[in-house]
């Protein structure tokens, strides 16, 4: 199959990606997270290819992307004040909300559950495409499965050249790490996943917000997720991932003191200097935590190379878009942490 490429600036590029998803086909799609790889959420046999094509587990849901915030109605019952809220705040944006599913989303879509995913996406072209195509567009990330998520049109055709039917080129993507997810099915609702949303502005119209277990701690082989998808291992490239947190000097003579040929070092602007002899790569500026989630993806995909067998990274601290950082990095490291020196 020849993967077509549509620039989102060539003015046909809306039509024939609504036309390929109305017709049951695979179109990747550029949205203010990651790149998404879409098909027609309402039609099993299209949402199976996504699967097919990211070597993704049958079980892990896929979110449900709509044109405009009112199509949620479409889709979930039972929706609660709290959900009108976030969307009159947050939408369109970088929030899926988790709500009681209609029979009408298939199962394939909400991985068999009864809940499913809902987001309306910041981007003017996917919108358009998703108004045109007539139908909600289930989208995972654009990467293979496990791999890190794909951020430029770039990364998906390194992915899927020739396994898909298009890919839209939007561009670098403005957050750079997946929706934050709100599970609006329980009470106080339950951060499932962190992004380019808040924990902090979520609490703030809501006054109310659990953070779930797995976003900040590895689940036990036994233990149920919430969501099918949180236990499945994530963003991870070929080599071992292990933050090295702490001080800024003390992090530098330990990382300095055991690197060896085969590592790299994946740090902060800032911290460029101290890593001379280290072969490090920057994703970021610490003082500027938006940077940070932008370019944390471009770089666990530049260092996913057979060649690299150790990554120490240094990881931000503290809340908003740092803490969806924090928890990609630490799953990008299965929770490898070693804490040097005192805090900061
Ligand atoms: P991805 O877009 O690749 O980040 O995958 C979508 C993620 O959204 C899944 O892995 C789940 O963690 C989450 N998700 C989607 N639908 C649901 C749902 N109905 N309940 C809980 N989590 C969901
Ligand atoms: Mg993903």
């Amino acid at each position: 199959m020849k993967t077509l490429y549509l620039p989102a600036s060539d003015p046909n590029t809306c039509d024939a990606a609504a036309k390929i998803l109305r017709e049951g086909g695979l179109v990747a799609i550029p949205t203010e997270t990651v790149y998404g790889l879409g098909a027609n959420g309402l039609d099993p046999e299209a949402v199976a290819k996504i699967f097919v094509a990211k070597g993704r587990p049958n079980d892990n849901p896929l979110i449900l992307h709509v044109a405009d915030p009112i199509q949620m109605e479409d889709f979930a019952y039972d929706i609660p004040a709290a959900a009108y809220l976030l969307a009159e705040k947050f939408w369109p944006g970088p929030l899926t909300m988790i709500l009681p599913a209609k029979p009408i989303v298939p199962k394939s879509t909400t991985g068999g559950l009864k809940t499913v995913g809902i987001r309306c996406p910041d981007n003017d072209t996917t919108r358009e495409i998703i108004r045109l195509a007539g139908v909600p567009v289930a989208a995972p990330s654009a990467n293979l499965s496990k791999k890190p998520s794909t951020v430029t049109a770039q990364h998906v055709l390194h992915d899927h050249d020739g396994k898909i039917d298009a890919v839209v080129d939007g561009g670098h993507c403005r957050v750079g790490v997946e929706s934050t997810i709100v599970d609006l099915t329980e009470r106080p609702p339950r951060l499932l996943r962190p992004g380019g949303i808040t924990p902090e502005q979520i609490f703030e119209v809501l006054g109310e917000l659990t953070v779930d277990k797995s976003v900040t701690q590895e689940l036990d082989p036994d233990e149920i997720a919430k969501a099918p998808g949180m236990k499945y291992i994530h963003y991870t490239p070929q080599a071992d991932v292990v933050i090295i947190s702490g001080d800024r000097e003390q992090a530098a003579d330990y990382i300095n003191h055991f690197f060896e040929p085969g590592d790299r070092v994946m740090c902060f602007e800032e911290e460029l200097e101290l890593y001379r002899n280290c072969a490090p790569l920057a994703y970021g500026r610490e003082a500027d935590p938006e940077s940070l989630s932008a370019g944390l993806f471009d770089a666990l995909r530049e260092l996913d190379d057979p060649a690299i067998k150790r990554i120490f990274a240094r990881c931000p601290e503290g809340g908003g878009i740092a803490y969806a950082v924090q928890n990609r990095l630490k799953k990008a490291a299965g929770f490898h942490i070693i804490r040097v020196g005192g805090a900061k």
